[in-house]
């Protein structure tokens, strides 16, 4: 997930905010949106704010910017609501494909601003309840002045290549069979470099160099920022720790297992790095 097009951030809440403004409203992290499972519904929509009062919705809203000039904010809802037919909360990953992806991608948004606010309704130094920062996306306490930060936790991932071959793993948390880079959160005082060396060492036992940067994906489940690279063996045979990571295998690029979905940074990692391999001449 990405900024998408045509959409402008800020958080400034527009005085009056206008009912056609599209309303991210999520409850245990699930989006609120028209519509239902079966087949042949018409495709899901988010509400205006507009729509809230009559659906038995409250709460304070935060701005997150216009999409397409249209204000977008998000809200969280503590209680399960009983909603009029025709409405319903849904998982975001069930909503891929079918939410235009402007939308979904602001709705990921939404759904970590939210979480946000959930989490830090009280001071983590002295426990007074916090308010909103004015002219800030920052929440402070008027007892200390603490002032906390929606959370982005940085993560790794890099896809290791050895010839014309890709390291690829089966973490034990994936469905059976499915194989993927290699991935693991950054630490304190860590470079993201001094991250994949690490979770490379500790995963699969093996050295990597040329460290090439890819790309990075916006994860909001729950505030993940995951970025990408590729890079090349350096030493050492393949050890799979056996706890996180059940097997790790050397793939040639006709011979890649089942991946990941297409909606992840990893597949397009993989996709593209096995597609400039495949075009390396195999060795007789
Ligand atoms: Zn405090």
């Amino acid at each position: 997930m990405h900024t998408p097009q045509g959409f402008v951030p800020g958080h400034a809440l527009p005085d009056p905010l206008s009912a056609d403004a599209h309303a991210f409203v999520f409850r245990d992290g699930k989006l609120l949106v028209s519509g239902d499972d079966r087949a042949q519904a018409p495709p899901p929509a988010v509400p205006a704010w507009g729509d809230l009062a009559s659906l038995g919705i409250g709460g304070t809203p935060h701005f997150l910017g216009t999409l397409d000039g249209t204000p977008c904010v998000a809200v969280g809802v503590a209680a399960d609501p009983s909603l009029p037919h025709g409405w319903r909360f849904a998982g975001l990953r069930s909503l891929f494909f079918a939410l235009p992806e402007p939308v979904l991608a602001t709705a990921a948004r939404a759904s970590q601003i939210v979480e946000w606010d959930r989490t830090h309704r009280f001071c983590g130094v002295c426990g007074t309840p916090t308010r909103d920062k004015p002219g800030d996306r920052a929440k402070e306490c008027p007892a200390c002045g603490h002032t906390a930060f929606p959370r982005v936790s940085p993560a790794m991932m890099v896809l290791v290549t050895r010839g014309r071959e890709v390291l690829l793993a089966r973490a034990n948390r994936f469905p059976v069979a499915m194989y993927s880079a290699l991935a693991g959160f950054v630490e304190p005082g860590e470079t993201i470099e001094d991250c994949i060396h690490r979770e490379v060492r500790e995963e699969v036992g093996i050295e990597v160099g040329h460290l090439t940067y890819f790309g990075s994906q916006s994860w909001s489940f729950p505030h993940s920022l995951m970025i990408a690279f590729t890079a090349e063996h350096a030493g050492g045979e393949l050890a799979p720790d056996g706890t996180e990571i059940a097997d790790a295998q050397w793939f040639a690029p006709e011979a890649v297992p089942k991946l990941p979905p297409s909606v992840s940074i990893a597949r397009r990692l993989i996709d593209a790095t096995v597609a400039r391999l495949a075009r390396m001449p195999a060795r007789s």
